[in-house]
């Protein structure tokens, strides 16, 4: 086994301790996946690992995946590409944007090499095969789909469950973006679990962006639940609402969320709880998945934290 930095250590467990849960008699945790960096958060983290250890195993010298200006990916890749000994490059969905977004700037000074696509390129080259890529692809360079939405992007957020006892949740939840990790978490999850996944995309029903070939063993899918309607506009978007309770979450339990991901997450779960979405004495575990550096591109002053 290879040793790759950064390591797990910082990860914590934490009881959320909200209104909600106590009037409902609800138990909830929360998974601080937040904690491993600043900057390879979360699940993000889980996604690349086995893309990093792949690399090394195959003496490849250059990582290069897919994302938008504001992708927490293409951050997390730029970094643990640096602290692992790797060269990366970064294709982003659009023009380039004057000054580049918070995300862009940190990646650049990782290192990474940026390279700016327009929507319809970028779609050519992100779905045709390495082979059809052959300026990218050489034999000293691994591609990593986007959002590392692949088979080591799955196996990888399968481990996220590695890190602490989990047979013992009614639920588990979780932000959804790609669903590359929601499919890790149905793939690694007990029978009698409930898979909730939260979609931060507008246009999304019923188990959209999860696409089943990733999972398994089919019948898991009746245990999964996507949830369409906090969206709050569809991805990025934000208003009052989601900021006051961010805030308020903050205040009241000392958590930071970001506002494209967990925020949402958060918000959608006490909207649940208080709908009686979860049975009395129902044990809900939280994936907290990072991001937060994505909120260094809202206005300052919005949030307290
Ligand atoms: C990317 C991301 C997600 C979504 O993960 P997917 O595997 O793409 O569904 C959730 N939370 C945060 C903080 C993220 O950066």
């Amino acid at each position: 086994m290879v040793d790759l930095i950064p390591d797990l250590n910082n990860i914590s467990l934490e009881n959320w301790d909200h209104p909600v849960f106590r009037e409902h008699e609800l138990h909830a945790d929360i998974l601080r996946l937040d904690k491993i960096h600043p900057e390879i958060s979360g699940n993000k983290w889980f996604k690349l690992k086995y893309y990093l250890r792949k690399a090394k195993e195959e003496n490849k010298h250059t990582l290069i995946s897919f994302g938008g200006a504001y992708s927490n990916h293409i951050l997390a890749l730029a970094a643990a590409a640096a602290m692992n000994g790797f060269a990366s490059m970064g294709l982003i969905r659009g023009e380039e944007s004057r000054p580049l977004s918070h995300t862009m700037a940190s990646a650049k000074e990782f290192g990474m090499k940026l390279q700016f696509l327009s929507r319809p390129e970028y779609n050519d080259r992100k779905n045709s095969e390495a082979k059809n890529n052959p300026d990218l692809f050489t034999p000293d360079t691994l591609l990593i789909p986007e959002g590392g939405a692949g088979d080591e992007g799955i196996r990888g957020a399968e481990d996220i469950l590695s890190v602490i006892p989990f047979t013992g949740y009614s639920h588990i939840c979780c932000a959804v973006g790609t669903g590359a990790t929601l499919a890790g978490l149905i793939n690694r999850s007990e029978r009698n679990q409930k898979i909730i996944g939260v979609s931060v995309l507008k246009g999304t029903r019923d188990l959209n962006p999860l696409d089943p070939s990733w999972i398994n063993n089919k019948s898991k899918l009746d245990h999964v639940s996507i949830i369409h309607q906090d969206h709050f506009g569809g991805y990025a978007k934000y208003n009052q609402l989601l900021l006051d309770f961010m805030n308020d979450i903050f205040t009241k339990s000392g958590i930071p969320t970001d506002f494209v991901y967990t925020g949402k997450l958060f918000y959608s779960i006490v909207r649940m709880a208080g709908d009686n979405f979860f049975p009395v004495r129902g044990k809900i575990l939280i994936l907290h998945t990072g991001g937060i550096q994505g909120n260094r591109s809202l206005p300052p002053g919005l949030l307290q934290f």
